[in-house]
């Protein structure tokens, strides 16, 4: 089927009288008629549930759905798009191990691997996007589990060289781990580019309306484990916590990875989704080429007005010509560059503070990638504790305003935006 078909029925096609739409499995639980049925699903032997911190039939649904937006192989939810990243690195490396990722990725990331997983004892190189590719190469150790970026970052709004980057972590024998959250798959489909494991935060375009906190991992099935087994034990060894078993062996190259994800890191962090969350997720993502294409032409359209504003000091948006990541957009995110546009007004951070005072429609909100715009000062809010010399070091201008370019009409926008720089 094509994309936008699988956005509607992927992962689940009712039967005779069954519900038309996913059904919600509210049940932490699931009942057997005997000792041995359940046991053959602890053993890993039999497909199905038994308890919903590890699966439940409607987080399953989405997620499958999910992974044939993606193209990939397996798939699973998890509770944040935070959950989504510590899962998909610490299913490969730790205590010990050593991880390659780009600098250019969101702030929380940057915390959980730089801080909270440094503290596990894994170590990340934070290399610039734009590095040259000796640069890159040099980053890797023998030690190196991973190489990870964001396609579309958040908040720089660089563009990762992905077919580059993907060649650089396979020279070197370790997958490379995209964070596809703002391009997602109907903006870029980075397995097609080499990469071997995309992940999620689907609170941000693929629910859209800002409902539900929620993380995916997907697994291209690409990645021969079996080839670097020495660097995989945890894949391509026993299992003792799972009597012994080999999750290269008993399911493939495709199933390995994300079974060992639920099976271990599910079981033992319990980091799942509520299935009405996965439930919104999963009607959130029908719409979702629909609301893509909206995004992003209304960003297109805020970035052009932007631009020609004489109180705005500079705009940054990939798919604007003449923006740095001009080409680098065209080539991975042909279809639309997303709704998130940032720039600078003319006077600094006051001027800032006086423009988004004056806005009536845009909502300052923490969030993007809402139906609804949103709208934020980092300065001001996220990052208000940093002097300006601070803010330079962080990459955060004193006047940079984040603006997610909703789905509603572009020139009431437009005339909020306008209104709002008039009073600066
Ligand atoms: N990755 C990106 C690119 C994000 O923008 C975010 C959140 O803003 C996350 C991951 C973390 O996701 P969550 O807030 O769902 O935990």
């Amino acid at each position: 089927m094509k994309f936008d078909t699988d956005c509607l029925h992927a992962g689940y096609r009712p039967k005779n009288g069954q519900p038309r739409n996913i059904p919600i499995i509210q049940s932490t639980t699931f009942r057997y008629e005997t000792s041995q049925d359940m046991a053959k699903l602890f053993d890993l032997d039999a497909a199905g549930y038994f308890y919903s911190r590890l699966q439940n039939p409607t987080s399953d649904a989405v997620a499958a759905r999910l992974c044939a937006l993606e193209g990939g192989a397996a798939g699973m939810l998890l509770s944040s798009g935070q959950a989504a990243s510590f899962f998909s690195i610490f299913n490969l490396a730790g205590a010990g191990d050593h991880v390659v990722c780009s600098s250019a990725i969101y702030g929380g990331t940057y915390n959980l691997f730089a801080v909270t997983m440094k503290r596990m004892g894994i170590q990340f190189t934070f290399v610039d996007p734009d590095c040259t590719p000796e640069q890159l190469d040099a980053a890797f150790q023998p030690n190196t589990k991973a190489l990870f970026g964001e396609t579309l970052a958040n908040p720089a709004l660089t563009v990762l060289d992905l077919e580059r980057f993907a060649a650089a972590a396979h020279a070197h024998g370790v997958p490379f781990i995209v964070d596809n959250t703002f391009a997602t798959p109907w903006g870029c489909r980075p397995f097609e580019w080499g990469a071997d494991i995309v992940i999620h935060s689907t609170t941000k375009y693929l629910d859209g309306h800002a409902a539900a906190v929620g993380g995916a991992i997907i697994d291209s099935g690409n990645f021969d484990w079996q080839a670097h087994a020495d660097k995989y034990p945890g894949l391509t060894t026993p299992d003792e916590s799972y009597h012994g078993i080999v999750y290269t062996q008993k399911f493939g190259q495709g199933g390995a990875y994300i079974t060992k994800a639920v099976a271990q890191l599910m079981r033992d962090f319990g980091a799942s989704p509520a299935p009405m969350n996965a439930w919104l997720l999963g009607m959130g993502m029908e719409t979702l080429p629909l609301r893509m294409a909206r995004h992003s032409q209304n960003g297109l359209g805020m970035a052009q007005f932007l631009q020609d504003h004489p109180k705005v000091a500079w705009v940054r948006y990939p798919g604007l010509p003449g923006d740095k990541y001009y080409a680098l957009a065209q080539k991975y995110l042909p279809k639309g560059a997303s709704g998130v546009v940032s720039f600078g007004v003319k006077g600094g951070r006051e001027a800032a503070e006086r423009f988004m005072a004056g806005l009536k429609l845009c909502s300052i909100a923490t969030h993007v990638a809402d139906a609804k715009t949103c709208v934020l000062h980092p300065a001001n809010t996220t990052h208000r504790q940093m002097n300006d010399a601070e803010l330079a070091a962080a990459g955060v201008a004193p006047d940079l305003i984040r603006l997610s370019v909703g789905l509603e009409d572009l020139d009431d926008l437009v005339s909020d935006v306008e209104q709002a720089l008039a009073g600066v």
